[in-house]
């Protein structure tokens, strides 16, 4: 081997784990209002996935770097769901018994990148796939906090609230999420779901604090490098 085999990236849990990452996916446009501001269709048309690299993951509170190549760096606040056991073809009924934890992620996207890519019908990963572009919060595990399906995702730069929603908004349930993306491919323990955004999303400037909550988890601070 010419170098030592980069390792997992990790996130600590609530009961003083590491979770090591293996694959980052996210959900595009799963809660109604985040998908008219997106100029998508409202209606429940089945979730659609894309991925970020594992080592896009920055864990805990931190500050990360305003991107090169972007003039317009947005948040998306997720609700991140870790898989703790694997399997593919999963139904709905027993989804939830795959997952290990949930966190409060932030989906970091260069909107103009991205925005570029849509309407030339390309690949989104430049805008959405880049260093530290997956921030990740401490991961409770279900076996201390149960399921989270419903209460108040939110996020707040430097104080004012930007983005406000109810779980239960989303148009996709994190169990319907697990069964279909298990239809694409066999889901393995390590792997992460960011479950789509609210409305709101929208931009941050060096110096800005992100502090983005979900009723029952541990809050995530991201400082953006000034
Ligand atoms: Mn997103």
């Amino acid at each position: 081997m010419p170098f030592a085999p980069i390792p997992s990236p990790t996130i600590p849990t609530s009961d003083g784990e590491h979770f090591p990452v293996r694959r980052i996916y996210c959900v595009g446009r799963n809660y109604r209002a985040h998908a008219i501001e997106m100029g998508g269709d409202p209606d429940r048309e089945p979730p659609f996935f894309f991925l970020k690299p594992a080592d896009a993951i920055v864990a805990g509170d931190s500050t990360i770097v305003y991107p090169p190549r972007t003039q317009d760096f947005q948040h998306e606040i997720e609700l991140v769901v870790a898989i703790g056991k694997g399997g593919r073809d999963i139904p709905v009924t027993s989804a939830l018994d795959h997952v290990y934890g949930y966190a409060v992620g932030l989906d970091m996207t260069r909107r103009d990148l991205q925005a570029v890519a849509r309407k030339a019908g390309r690949p989104w990963d430049m805008g959405k796939g880049f260093d530290q572009s997956a921030p990740c919060g401490p991961l409770s595990p279900v076996s201390q906090v149960g399921h989270i399906a419903t209460g108040t995702i939110s996020l707040a730069v430097n104080g004012s609230i930007r983005q406000s929603s109810d779980l239960s908004l989303m148009i996709w349930s994190v169990a319907e999420v697990i069964a279909d993306l298990s239809r694409y491919g066999t889901l393995v323990a390590g792997d992460l779901i960011y479950t789509g955004t609210p409305e709101g999303v929208g931009a941050v400037q060096p110096g800005d604090v992100l502090t983005g909550k979900i009723d029952g988890l541990q809050s995530l601070t991201v400082t953006i490098a000034g």
